[in-house]
């Protein structure tokens, strides 16, 4: 059932509880992640290579397109947006968008989010707060400010603590988030695990995924997550629980903290039957899955005219290509990603 609210601009109808999109597999589309720039302060060795080309900017929607595109979504039925990037906090006005889709929560949209480095968070704080933002993730790889300096090639410790002091004084609910890599942090994870739940802060620990050419060699970094686990019942006890973020984690109580943890596992467990996730990129590209190159164009359809018609239609073809799941196999002997485009593109 469409229950008109209101209109936005010219055209676009705001609705409440639209019906969700629903893909071949029987799978509601509901979540809509955004990169709104391929941009970031930071060169993460698992996500980017050190010398990244960006998109000219040129290239990248407006916030205005943005706003529309995400406006589009919520009418389709997507009840739950991520901003993602890149580092969505360093594209330029970003908080206009922000507002723009602050102002949807409870006319369709249930949630707001954003997954950010962390960099910025200090200064934009209070005011995602004031648009409507409750949660947020925070990317924390390591406690250590020089392991922190390596693994983001450009990163400042310092100052992403202080971006997570000032969320959480904001009154932001903030969810750390880890990549698990061999060598580097999985001896540190107790101390990561401590460290989120002693600040009521939930951790999920996330495998790397082959995407993107980097520089270093990806075999090397990849820890699989059972293993991990594994590591960490030694210490704690671990205890499954049914909790559901709308994100593609599995959750477990620690005992020993009273706080959960999230384990995601593309890799060595598929979380692709209950996908309700698509991607958009800052130039207006839609992924239907992660771990696949099948794209759409929703450009070409959000500037051929105001209508949105043909942008509703572009969506719902979309819909019908999103995959049973995703590919990522790392090719060994070329030792090339599965998947071409860095995550940067897409936003994990
Ligand atoms: N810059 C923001 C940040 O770091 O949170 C948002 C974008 S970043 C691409 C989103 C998430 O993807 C981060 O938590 C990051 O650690 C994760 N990520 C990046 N490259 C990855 C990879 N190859 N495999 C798994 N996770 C990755
Ligand atoms: Fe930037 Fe996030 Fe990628 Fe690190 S993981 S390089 S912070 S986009």
């Amino acid at each position: 059932m469409n229950t008109r609210v209101g209109t936005i601009g010219n055209a676009l109808p705001l609705v409440a509880g639209a019906d969700p999109m629903i893909d071949p597999f029987g799978r509601a589309v509901t979540y809509l992640r955004v990169s709104v720039t391929d941009r970031c302060d930071f060169r993460c060795t698992y996500c980017m290579a050190e010398n990244m080309t960006f998109l000219p900017k040129k290239d990248l929607l407006t916030l205005e397109e943005l706003d529309r595109l995400c406006s589009a979504f919520i009418a389709k039925g997507v009840r739950k947006i991520r901003l993602t990037g890149g580092e969505p906090l360093v594209r330029k006005n970003i908080m206009y968008l922000v507002r723009q889709l602050g102002q949807k929560i409870g006319s369709g949209l249930d949630e707001l989010t954003l997954t950010t480095n962390g960099s910025q968070l200090a200064r934009n704080a209070e005011e995602l707060y004031d648009c409507g933002v409750r949660r947020i993730n925070v990317s924390l790889d390591t406690l250590d400010p020089d392991k922190f300096r390596k693994i983001t090639r450009w990163g400042d410790f310092a100052k992403v603590m202080e971006g997570i002091d000032a969320a959480q004084k904001a009154g932001l609910k903030v969810k750390l988030n880890a990549v698990a890599l061999k060598d580097f942090n999985d001896a540190e994870m107790p101390e990561l695990l401590r460290f989120a739940h002693g600040r009521g802060m939930d951790l999920t620990v996330i495998e790397t995924m082959p995407m993107g050419e980097i520089e270093e060699d990806r075999t090397d970094q990849y820890l699989p997550l059972s293993k991990l686990r594994a590591d960490l019942e030694d210490q704690f006890t671990l205890a499954d629980i049914d909790y559901q973020t709308g994100g593609p984690a599995r959750y477990v109580r620690v005992e020993e903290t009273g706080g959960r943890l999230g384990f995601i596992t593309p890799m060595t467990h598929n979380f692709c039957e209950s996908c309700n996730r698509v991607r958009l990129t800052c130039t207006g590209t839609l992924y239907m899955c992660l771990g696949q190159n099948d794209a759409a164009d929703l450009r070409a359809a959000l500037r051929a005219t105001e209508d949105d018609a043909l942008l509703h239609a572009a969506i719902d073809e979309a819909i019908t290509r999103k995959p049973k799941g995703h590919d990522f196999i790392i090719d060994r002997t070329h030792n090339r990603p599965a998947v071409a485009r860095h995550m940067s593109v897409t936003g994990g």
